[in-house]
């Protein structure tokens, strides 16, 4: 459920028509709706009610400031994977000991900096990266909180490049080793090991392969207490699926996540954490976008768009199907005929969808990107000099532009020419 709905033959986003943002602010653009991230936020929140809890939206999913105070406003944590998402998170106004830093690859100076501004607790994901934020928390002094993440092996029936609970995967520790890492841990000076991570992909559509990861990690959370270790919070990733087409998907709902949850863990007194980033943020957004050029090709047809892999990659990088809707309803009875919707960067791959069934479009005609919200501007890239896109964010009748977008004199003066030149 989002509030991206036609009024009146016309796209609004909540109470704005989307044409008239597009009027002000030019196309291509990313646009969101606070409704629909309060809802989603709200609706994990609900989900978890009578467990102590906190939701740490996983913010790689779209980490514009505005996104950010948002949800900090609501009561969020954050889950981060960079410095940068650290600071952006204490920059949006959110406290450290509600920032969980999450990767599998995090620096010295990024464990630092955390260390340093506060942090509600590190996942780690290896044994030398243990003993990297154990020396640097020794040298400051301070000791660390952390998780290990466990890799449970199991399958999440997603795609490949999102899939990352299966052993062949870079993630965490496998759990068959977890008994020999926690006392490793618990014998290095500058840590506390307060409990367990488990984060097994994105995108998951069915509930089963949670259930098999949160069976094990249950099983881990017993043995490890048994073994002396004070296991008193679960990380439990994201991970849920959203429908990125109308009709034919129905991703399990937050409520039966969260009756999972109980059912699986609820027995053991942990505080839980979850990590959501796709649901709160995928139906939230869309990208809204202008049709260049319809162009007839040998046996297809070619709809030319202003918006490119370089501002939303997923098709591209992922094979993801988006809904593509024009900003003008169609009336009822339309007919519909295929195109290949494309974008002018100078790759083949540059293609939103092939045969995709639309009305009939012309030059000048605006369409937009359903479910957007996550994992679309932040992937985004300047690539062939297109400027990133403004970002703006609907809230009832109003709206604001909440990233501009970059002239190309800005875009060039961010490089430096060496003296020798
Ligand atoms: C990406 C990621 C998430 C969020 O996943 P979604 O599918 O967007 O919910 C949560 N935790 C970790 C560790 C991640 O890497």
């Amino acid at each position: 459920m989002d509030h991206f709905l036609y009024r009146d033959g016309a796209l609004f986003a909540e109470d704005v028509p989307v044409a008239e943002i597009a009027a002000q602010v030019g196309t291509p653009f990313y646009c969101y709706s606070t409704a629909t991230l309060t809802r989603h936020f709200q609706l994990f929140d609900d989900a978890l009610e009578g467990m102590d809890h906190l939701v740490c939206y996983a913010m790689k999913a779209a980490s514009n400031q505005a996104i950010l105070k948002t949800l900090a406003d609501l009561g969020a944590g954050m889950d981060v994977v960079s410095g940068g998402e650290y600071a952006r998170a204490k920059a949006a106004g959110v406290p450290g000991d509600r920032i969980v830093f999450s990767g599998v690859g995090k620096t010295r100076a990024e464990m630092r900096l955390a260390l340093e501004g506060g942090i509600r607790q590190f996942n780690v994901e290896s044994e030398p990266e243990m003993v990297a934020l154990s020396e640097v928390a020794v040298a400051l002094g301070t000791t660390a909180p952390i998780t290990v993440r466990v890799n449970p092996d199991v399958d999440a029936k997603t795609h490949a490049k999102i899939a990352t609970g299966k052993s062949e995967n870079k993630f965490g520790i496998p759990i068959s080793r977890a008994r020999e890492v926690y006392a490793e841990a618990a014998a290095l000076p500058g840590l506390e090991v307060i409990g367990i991570d488990v984060h097994i992909g994105s995108q998951l559509t069915e509930l089963e392969p949670f259930r098999l990861a949160y069976e094990k990690v249950a099983e881990l959370t017993e043995v490890l207490r048994a073994d002396g270790h004070d296991i008193r919070r679960l990380d439990l990733g994201g991970g849920l699926g959203i429908p990125y087409t109308r009709s034919n998907e129905a991703p399990p709902l937050p409520t039966e996540y969260g009756q999972l949850i109980r059912e699986t863990l609820g027995h053991l007194g942990c505080e839980i954490e979850i990590e959501p980033g796709r649901l709160v943020a995928g139906n939230a957004g869309i990208l809204v976008s202008k049709v260049i050029y319809v162009k007839s090709g040998e046996g297809r047809d070619f709809l030319i768009l202003d918006a490119a892999m370089n501002d939303l990659i997923r098709p591209a990088m992922y094979e993801a199907h988006h809904d593509i809707v024009p900003l003008k309803e169609p009336a009822p009875g339309t007919e519909q005929a295929p195109f290949d919707v494309v974008g002018p960067v100078c790759e083949s791959g540059d293609t939103f969808a092939k045969g995709r069934m639309l009305p009939p479009l012309a030059e000048g005609d605006l369409v937009a990107f359903r479910s957007a919200g996550a994992y679309g501007a932040v992937m985004s890239s300047e690539y062939n000099t297109r400027p990133l896109i403004p970002e703006v964010l609907v809230h009832g009748h109003q709206f604001a532009v909440i990233r501009e977008r970059p002239t190309f004199d800005e875009i060039i003066n961010r490089d430096t020419i060496p003296e020798w030149l």
